[in-house]
């Protein structure tokens, strides 16, 4: 007790939290993930995971992970620099490097890790970071950790960066635009083409974290690039992440040789970590191939989307400017959206409340994503208890 008065008086500061319906508590999940979870006993219709192709659970991506693991064991064992660099990671690296159209690719343990780790071989003082306004969390650390000056531009707002990008004291200094490229909470698409063209003007370099348009977004699966059509001289730092769409886990960074060369030997959370499993990277290699291949995947998430759109809409749902498979309804109050969450959950179905600091104050939101592996059926489920949770 006495350790937790004074200064680190915890508890009131938790307090708090549950005061302002801002508290958060983890479930146990006690199934794979899939559209139907077992999560503290109760079996869900499941609305809120970023498995958006159903791979996560696939039976070759499990059968590749358990064939490379007797093959190569669990463990990384070391870092990529001593000798922890397998030729599973390798292989899949370039097989990344192919999917994307960039000269190489560096693989890292996480998302989180990629960002930190790219931003931060990058930019130091007296450079300049201009962040959307509604990036990733770990994209906005990655800025604020870097040292340079960071500024946050309106979302999504090419005019807003022009301005940043025009002021004359950063002549001559690195500046580095960072965005996703399908933003987590809100579902929609900057217009890249824009941004990109003015970091050309200014001589900025742009960088995209894409976690959620690979395997969703672009003809083959390819994310916001392909569907921009975007080289990597219009996105020179290309990320992606694979606890999504690939349905396995780490994250990579894509963009020219003398850019990945730079992250080897400079990008901290690459350099002082263990590699990720190699039996991660086997199977992340036929998640690839699944999400590149497996047109159908992408055309049935088009279809449900469709359907939730106009149903939601009828309803009076208000919905965002999104097309892709993250389909927030905002709510507003924290409080609204927990009741709401809490309603859902006893008609045995799952997603999400999503509050602030993660979104805006006042935004507060059921983050409703959608899998390959849902059915129309089920969609239907859910507008028929979004239908009599309006009319409450
Ligand atoms: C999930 C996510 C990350 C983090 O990736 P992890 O591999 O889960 O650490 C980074 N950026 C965005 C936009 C994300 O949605």
């Amino acid at each position: 007790m006495a350790v937790e008065s004074g200064p680190w008086a915890l508890a009131p500061e938790l307090e708090v939290r549950k005061q302002k319906h801002l508290y958060r508590k983890r479930r146990l999940l006690q199934s794979p993930q899939g559209t139907q979870v077992l999560l503290d006993n109760k079996f869900y219709l499941a609305f809120c995971s970023n498995d958006y192709l159903g791979l996560a659970n696939h039976p070759d991506v499990v059968s590749a992970f358990q064939k490379a693991a007797n093959e190569c064991g669990v463990g990384g064992g070391a870092s990529h620099l001593v000798n922890g660099h397998h030729q599973q990671h390798h292989a899949l690296e370039e097989e990344l490097a192919e999917f994307t159209g960039r000269d190489r690719v560096l693989l890292f343990s996480n998302g989180y890790m990629a960002n930190i780790g790219a931003v931060n071989a990058l930019l130091g003082k007296g450079d300049l970071v201009l962040e959307d306004r509604l990036n990733h969390a770990s994209l906005l650390d990655a800025g604020l950790l870097s040292g340079a000056r960071f500024q946050r531009y309106q979302h999504a707002n090419p005019t807003s960066l022009h301005q940043y990008l025009s002021k004359p004291s950063y002549d001559n200094k690195r500046k580095l635009v960072v965005t996703d490229g399908v933003f987590s909470m809100d579902g929609d698409v900057p217009p890249l083409s824009e941004l990109a063209q003015s970091c050309r003007e200014k001589e900025a370099w742009l960088m995209v974290d894409d976690a959620h348009g690979f395997g969703t977004l672009g003809e083959n699966g390819g994310g916001c690039v392909e569907y921009f059509n975007l080289g990597q001289d219009d996105v020179q730092v290309l990320m992606g992440t694979m606890g999504k769409a690939f349905g396995t886990s780490g994250a990579f960074v894509a963009g020219s040789e003398l850019l990945i060369e730079t992250l080897i030997q400079k990008a901290r959370t690459y350099i002082y970590t263990t590699a990720m499993p190699p039996a991660i990277a086997a199977a992340t290699r036929v998640s690839l191939k699944l999400l590149q291949k497996e047109n159908w995947r992408r055309e049935r998430l088009a279809e449900l989307i469709k359907q939730f759109r106009s149903g939601a809409d009828q309803l009076g749902y208000e919905l965002m400017d999104s097309a892709s498979p993250i389909q927030p309804l905002v709510i507003g109050s924290e409080e609204k959206a927990m009741k709401l969450t809490a309603w859902l959950e006893e008609k045995g179905v799952l997603i999400t409340a999503i509050r602030p600091p993660t979104v805006p104050k006042g935004t507060a939101r059921l983050r409703v994503t959608f899998s390959a592996d849902h059915t129309s059926e089920q969609v239907n489920t859910l507008l028929e208890l979004l239908d009599q949770a309006r009319s409450k």
